[in-house]
């Protein structure tokens, strides 16, 4: 099956991905991962991308949908594949739609007041990309893998105003996109641990997909 995340930045799209592709065994494509690798490589690609991200704005349609394009031929995709991060707008969702068939796609609902902070305040594992917010970490440099923990360059207040404002204008239409074919299935995020809506989308996936 060929699921699809849809969030706003800080919804908690990418912890429950990371419980979703375990549990269902489908590999976690996460465009905004592949840009960051890129950007530590130094590739072309990231040279290009960072200009974006760093102001809050989409890497070009045509570079983000090239590099999914490629990625669902990859042996791991054969069945099926969870994209985070990615269609973002209606052309993406377009293309998409020309490459593979999407069966569901997990939307998660959160109130916009919460996302400021928690992004601004959130620190990430360089090593296995757990993501912490800095009020819980009592000073803790390093994740429980051992990893070293960051800030991402564009959690910050400015980079965070704008990724919002790209959501509400490019990314949310796509839930209603998604409605009408019949695939959205609906989530609320909270303040509560991610265990706990992960809880209810499996309970949800379970029953539509089978485990
Ligand atoms: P978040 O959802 O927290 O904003 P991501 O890691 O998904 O984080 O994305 C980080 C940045 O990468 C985005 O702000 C955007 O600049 C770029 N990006 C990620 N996915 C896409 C995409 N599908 N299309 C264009 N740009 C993207
Ligand atoms: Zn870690």
């Amino acid at each position: 099956m060929n699921l699809i995340l849809l969030g706003a930045p800080g919804a908690g799209k990418g912890t429950q991905a990371k419980m979703i592709a375990q549990r269902y065994h489908l590999p976690h494509i996460s465009t905004g991962d592949i840009f960051r690798e890129n950007i530590r490589k130094e590739t072309e690609i990231g040279l290009l991308a960072k200009s974006y991200i760093d102001k809050g704005q989409l890497v070009p349609d045509e570079v983000t949908c090239a590099i999914v394009k490629d990625r669902l031929t990859w042996d791991d995709c054969k069945n099926g594949c969870l994209l985070d991060g990615f269609p973002r707008n209606l052309y993406q969702a377009e293309e998409l739609d020309k490459f593979a068939k999407i069966d569901g796609v997990v939307n998660i609902n959160i109130d916009f007041k919460l996302l400021m902070d928690r992004l601004c305040g959130r620190r990430v594992c360089k090593e296995c990309g757990e993501s912490y917010h800095v009020s819980t970490l009592n000073g803790q440099t390093t994740c429980h893998c051992g990893g070293e923990l960051y800030q991402r360059k564009d959690d910050n207040p400015e980079t965070v105003k704008s990724r919002l404002d790209v959501y509400s204008a490019q990314t949310a239409p796509l839930i209603d996109y998604y409605t009408k074919k019949g695939v959205i299935l609906n989530f609320t995020g909270t303040e509560a641990p991610a265990e706990v809506l992960f809880e209810e989308v499996k309970k949800v996936l379970d029953e539509k997909f089978g485990k």
